[in-house]
This record gives C-alpha cells, sequence and structure tokens, in this order.
C-alpha cells in the first residue's frame, strides 16, 4: 500500500499540524518502506472534537444501521486482505503465510462478531419495574501495540462501533500503515465522518495527550504493564472509564499423564508464533520432573525447527531487549539447550528460538515478558507445586493444560489465576472474553464481553 502522508480526522485526510515524521521500516531488511506524519497534541484535539462532535448522531442510529455498517466494514476488510497482510508482513516482518491466516483471517472474524452482534444484542433489558438502556460510554481514545497490528485494532473498533461510540485511534509507532489500510475499510463501509479518527503518532506525544484529552470518555489500552499503568492513573484521577490490556507470562502446564509429545510440541509452536511476541504466549512450560529430560529434547528438537520459519522481532530495540533476556538467563544459571543470543542472519531484527532448561520459577526470565521466541522449561514435583509456579507471576493472562483427561485438565485450570486456558489443545475462540487476571490488565476483549466495555447502563423506573 501507499502511505498517506496524512490524518484521517473528520471523514478525510488531513495534513497534521505538526511536521514530525514517522519512518517505517521493515523488520526483515531494514529499508524504509514508507513515511507518516506523526501526530501531536493539536491533531489529538482536533481528532477528539470531531469524534465528540459526531457521537450523538452515532448514539442516536439504531442498532440495525451500525450492524450494517459493520457488515459494510467486514466486507471491505475482506476485499484487501491480500494487501493488508502484504503491509503487515511489510512493517511487522511476520511470514506472509502468518500473516494471512493469522493477522489478516483473524480480525476479519472479529468484525464478522460484531456486525452480527450490534445486530443482536439487547441494548434495552427489563428488570423487574425498571428498563435498563445499554447506552455507549462516548467516545473512546484507542492506544494500540504493534504485535498484532490490524487484531488490536478491530478488538476495539467493532465493538466501540456496535456500541455507538465514536473513536480516535493512535496505532503504534511501528505499524501504523496497517492502521491507515483500516482508516481506508472504514471509509468504504460508509461510517460517517468523525465517528473513527486515526492519528498516528508517538506514545508518549500523541498517546499522552489521548489518554488525558478531557474529550475522551474511556481511554482502552493494549500494551505494556509499564505504559498500562500509567494510563490507569491519568485515566483514575480524570474518573475516566479504563481498558487495560496488559502484558502475560502465561503458563502451559503438563500434567503427567498427558500426551506429553504433543503438549511439547503444540507449546513450542505457541511461543515461537509471531516471533514471540503475544501477550498470551505460554512462554513457561511446567512439566513433571519424571518427564522433564525427555520434554527438554522433545522442545529443544522442535524449536530448532524453527529457525528458518520465523520472522525478525518488529524493531531493533526489541531484539537487543530480547538479547538481553537472553543473556540475563544465562548469567542468572539457567541452561540454553537451544538458540542464544547471537544474531543468525546479517540484516534484519532476527532473534533464534531459544530454549532454556533448568529455569527457577525466581527468576528474571520466568518472572519477566521478553516478548520474543523464548521459551522457559520449569520442574514442578506434584500438582500443589505446579499450581504454585502456574500463578508465581504478576500476570495472568492466558495459559494450557494438557492431561490424561479433560476433567482433570479442568479442575487444575480453575485453580490457575489467569483469565483464558486452553484445555488440551483447545482452539482459539473469536467471542470468548480475553483479558487478564492481576497486572494482565482491567477489562475484557471479544464477544458480548468485549462490547460491554463500550456501554453503561441507564436505568428507567415505571
Ligand atoms: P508500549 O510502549 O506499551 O506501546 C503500546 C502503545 O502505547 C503504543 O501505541 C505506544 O506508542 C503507546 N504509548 C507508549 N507510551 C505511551 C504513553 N506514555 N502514553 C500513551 N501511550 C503510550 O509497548 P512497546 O514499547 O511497543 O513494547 C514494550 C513491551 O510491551 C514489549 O516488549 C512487551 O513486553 C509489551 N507489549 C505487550 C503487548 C500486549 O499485547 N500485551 C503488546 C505490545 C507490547 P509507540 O508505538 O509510539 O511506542
Ligand atoms: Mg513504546
Amino acid at each position: 500500500m501507499k502511505a498517506h502522508d496524512a490524518l484521517y480526522i473528520d471523514g478525510a485526510w488531513r495534513p497534521a499540524a505538526d511536521r514530525d515524521v514517522i519512518e517505517v521500516v521493515n523488520p526483515a531488511d531494514e529499508q524504509v518502506i514508507g513515511r507518516v506524519p506523526a501526530g501531536g497534541a493539536l491533531d489529538v484535539d482536533t481528532a477528539v472534537r470531531a469524534a465528540r462532535a459526531a457521537l450523538p448522531g452515532w448514539a442516536a442510529t439504531p442498532p440495525a444501521e451500525r450492524a450494517a455498517r459493520l457488515t459494510a466494514l467486514h466486507g471491505a476488510l475482506v476485499a484487501r486482505k491480500d494487501e493488508i497482510a502484504g503491509t503487515v508482513t511489510a512493517e511487522l516482518g511476520s511470514p506472509l503465510k502468518f500473516s494471512e491466516a493469522v493477522h489478516t483471517s483473524m480480525p476479519i472474524a472479529v468484525a464478522a462478531s460484531y456486525a452480527e452482534l450490534a445486530a443482536t444484542h439487547a441494548f434495552e433489558e427489563k428488570v423487574g419495574n425498571s428498563t435498563v438502556l445499554h447506552e455507549p460510554v462516548g467516545v473512546v481514545g484507542a492506544i494500540t501495540p504493534w504485535n498484532y497490528p490490524l487484531h488490536q485494532i478491530v478488538a476495539k473498533a467493532a465493538p466501540a462501533l456496535a456500541a455507538g461510540c465514536t473513536i480516535v485511534l493512535k496505532p503504534a509507532e511501528d505499524t501504523p500503515l496497517t492502521a491507515q489500510l483500516f482508516a481506508e475499510a472504514v471509509h468504504e463501509a460508509g461510517v460517517p465522518a468523525g465517528v473513527f479518527n486515526l492519528v498516528t503518532g508517538v506514545g508518549p506525544v500523541a498517546g499522552q495527550a489521548l489518554a488525558e484529552h478531557p474529550g475522551v470518555d474511556l481511554v482502552s489500552f493494549t500494551g505494556s504493564t509499564a505504559v498500562g499503568r500509567q494510563i490507569g492513573a491519568v485515566a483514575g484521577a480524570a474518573v475516566k472509564k479504563v481498558a487495560l490490556e496488559l502484558g502475560g507470562k502465561s503458563a502451559n502446564v503438563i500434567l503427567p499423564g498427558a500426551d506429553l509429545a504433543r503438549a511439547v510440541n503444540v507449546g513450542v509452536a505457541n511461543v515461537m508464533a509471531n516471533s514471540g511476541q503475544t501477550c498470551s504466549a505460554w512462554t513457561r512450560m511446567l512439566v513433571h520432573r519424571d518427564q522433564y529430560a525427555e520434554a527438554v529434547e522433545l522442545a529443544a528438537t522442535a524449536a530448532a525447527k524453527y529457525a528458518d520459519r520465523i520472522g525478525p522481532l518488529v524493531s531493533a530495540r526489541q531484539q537487543e531487549r530480547v538479547r538481553g533476556y537472553i543473556d540475563k538467563g544465562v548469567a542468572e544459571g539457567a541452561r540454553l539447550v537451544a538458540g542464544g543470543p547471537g544474531t543468525p542472519h546479517e540484516r534484519g531484527y532476527f532473534v533464534s528460538p531459544t530454549v532454556f532448561a533448568d529455569v527457577t520459577p525466581d527468576m528474571t526470565i520466568t518472572q519477566e515478558e521478553i516478548f520474543g521466541p523464548v521459551l522457559t522449561i520449569l520442574r514442578y514435583e506434584d500438582e500443589a507445586d505446579a499450581l504454585r509456579i502456574a500463578n508465581g507471576t504478576v500476570y495472568g493472562l492466558a495459559g494450557a493444560v494438557w492431561a490424561a483427561g479433560e476433567e482433570e485438565a479442568v479442575a487444575f485450570a480453575r485453580r490457575m489465576d489467569t483469565g483464558q486456558v486452553d484445555i488440551n489443545g483447545g482452539r482459539f475462540n473469536p467471542l470468548a472474553p480475553f483479558g487478564g487476571y492481576k497486572q494482565s490488565g482491567v477489562g475484557r476483549e471479544l464477544g458480548s464481553h468485549g462490547l460491554a466495555e463500550y456501554l453503561q447502563t441507564k436505568s428507567l423506573q415505571f
């Protein structure tokens, strides 16, 4: 796609007030592939005013009409699916097949789910002598990361549109081209001017201005826990609603009766997907001591197969960060059984698929989110020990349990402090609520629970 030298505000592409520019880099070959404006506080203000002005009209638009726009948006995304996949590959670096199968298909499925939910959701309910109205929360300030560039946008914009909210989006500076494509699709779908606005820019400038803007009613943020904490504080001080999708350090718990080879192979695939840049990745594999040696060997073999398959990390900064964690793992006494801190290619921000064995629960690589293709394998003595380790981080976003039977796995999953658990290799469900326990976040995305984040209730008594 061709980069827009403009911001999408009030239904049109308009030049930014500021002349600052973001250079978009292809992380696979380090070439500059486009330039987009780095919007500032003035641009954010213009966008929020447009969203505010469009709010009464969109909020009053019948849900069936909002559903029709979402259906059209879904159609516009489908029509552009090759362009979306190509753009995600160019700016994120993920292999084209993965961009097609996940980065493009997943948000298209989510857009479809909200077209349907907008049409079927009960925006009014009766409770005794009351009628409860589910009204839009207002203007949404959405701040998204680069790791699933389109999905993270659609997971906010689609339910916000379904609810009758208007939106200002500040996407990640590393992946603004996908966001521009999304804005084009919104425009084609006939969404009225001002309902969706895009301000590309950098976090501490445009992102912060958006989070702080008094015209924003809800800040919906996905990204690091460090920035999420700041945004939560700003929103709290202004008594503004806030939704935070933050980091994770999820556990893949393999109980003794499980199909060990399958659990390990699926677990390694889960961590290596998207070069490990997945907030819900199962980066801690927990294995019973009797099966530990076998699991480590299986994991090392599986990881080696990804050496030529995974893409680079998104940026030189992320590459440095992840290599720093690998060095730290070695320094703290973990045993490298695959990969390592070296750079596998001359060009591009690649990191080798890396597996650490003999990892203990207190090590930095067990506790902190690495956000790269790095798996840690921990040994447990018994189920109580496994549970302690699984729940032993500040995070609680996702996880997996493998056991001989479903019941045994479910019994363990019930005791995990986490927002989502895959049972014996369960499949992704775009309607299931997604979000964190503990410091992994506040609120839920996807399905009807995700829609509820953008609604507030008004009770009428009769
Ligand atoms: P980040 O800084 O939290 O970025 C997320 C979004 O917030 C981006 O749009 C970012 O803008 C914006 N932002 C940054 N500082 C801000 C501020 N002060 N006020 C408002 N918005 C702000 O995450 P990152 O730097 O891309 O990645 C750092 C680490 O975060 C990763 O290594 C990973 O551990 C974690 N992470 C988690 C997720 C997740 O899905 N949970 C996703 C991405 C990253 P810029 O693009 O300009 O920075
Ligand atoms: Mg950042």
